[in-house]
């Protein structure tokens, strides 16, 4: 700048800036990062609470902590989100999960996002459903009931599939019967046309993608393996619903675990083994968006969030 030359500066001049409204336009809800050559999305479905009466095996006292180790105030729910992300292997684009539409007002955006990170239902080839609560299928279909990916295989562990259509299990299941009528009505109409199509644990599904078999959550609950060489990123599903506790105490479970010793055995292995490889994960109720890593810490571990990057 030459010499001499003034400039207007509202920052300088004590002059009030022009007001204006809040915006009322929100955050993105989609985030791009790069395992090796594939590019793995984001999708933000939105966000929840839980409250206390869903910890199984927590001190009080533990509540208490956490929320004040997590600046949430005395007395509150633990925050919680909905996720999904996308794979663009390059030579595929696999959506996992759908996301809870019609659950509550604040979720239910995994279509919204989708179209917001520059994709459509039409470009996705494969949905893998990493276990089949409604927070992870209702996305399946769209808030008329008609199928949200018609074209889409809908991919899902053998034992999971089984599970929720078995009878005996649903009788069996007392208060938690509605889960398998949600998975049901669901699942259905992707069945109805051969849409399924079940894989067994550990099974390498093409394009760097396989997946992990992590029960207990639900019989058949699974991650999925993204690796291109020596990249790699964990996508672990429903292994934490509450970060704020479950890091720290992965000894936590949670209402919703079908096999709650089961979940719990999966949540420290995999844990320990994402720490000690220092793997990346990324999780269906982490905080978007919800990619990072595990660290070791005392008896428990820290959840790393991924540094935000402009451009994967
Ligand atoms: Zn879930």
């Amino acid at each position: 700048m030459a010499a001499g030359v003034v400039v207007a500066s509202p920052y300088l001049s004590g002059k009030a800036m022009a007001a204006a409204p809040v915006s009322s336009a929100g955050n993105v809800g989609y985030y791009r990062t790069m395992v090796g050559d594939i590019e793995v999305t984001s999708l933000l479905d939105g966000g929840m609470t839980l409250g206390d009466s869903l910890m199984l095996n927590v001190k009080e006292s533990d509540l208490e902590k956490a929320r004040e180790d997590n600046f949430i105030k005395a007395g509150k729910e633990f925050p919680a989100y909905v996720n999904a992300f996308v794979i663009n292997t390059g030579k595929k684009m696999v959506l996992v999960d759908t996301g809870a539409r019609g659950m509550a007002e604040t979720l239910g955006h995994v279509s919204n996002n989708l179209i917001a990170a520059g994709y459509s239902a039409d470009m996705i080839d494969e949905v893998i459903i990493t276990h089949a609560h409604p927070d992870h299928t209702n996305g399946l279909l769209s808030s008329s009931g008609a199928m949200a990916f018609p074209k889409t295989k809908v991919k899902i562990a053998a034992r999971e599939l089984a599970y929720w259509f078995d009878d005996k299990a649903m009788s069996a299941a007392g208060e938690k019967k509605q889960m398998f009528d949600f998975a049901r009505t669901n699942l259905k109409p992707y069945q109805d046309k051969g849409h399924i199509e079940t894989f067994q644990s550990g099974a390498d599904l093409g394009g760097g993608i396989s997946m992990v078999d992590l029960p207990g959550h639900t019989p058949g609950h699974s991650g999925v393996r993204v690796s291109d060489g020596a990249a790699q990123m964990l996508i672990w599903g429903d292994i934490v619903h509450v970060p704020a506790l479950q890091f720290v105490h992965p000894e936590v479970s949670i209402a919703f675990d079908v096999d709650v010793d089961g979940a719990r055995a999966s949540r420290q292995k995999i844990m320990a083994q994402a720490a000690h490889d220092k793997i990346r994960v990324a999780g269906m109720h982490l905080c978007f968006p919800a990619v990072g890593h595990v660290a070791q810490h005392g008896s428990g571990y820290d959840f790393i969030p991924q540094m935000w990057e402009m451009s994967s």
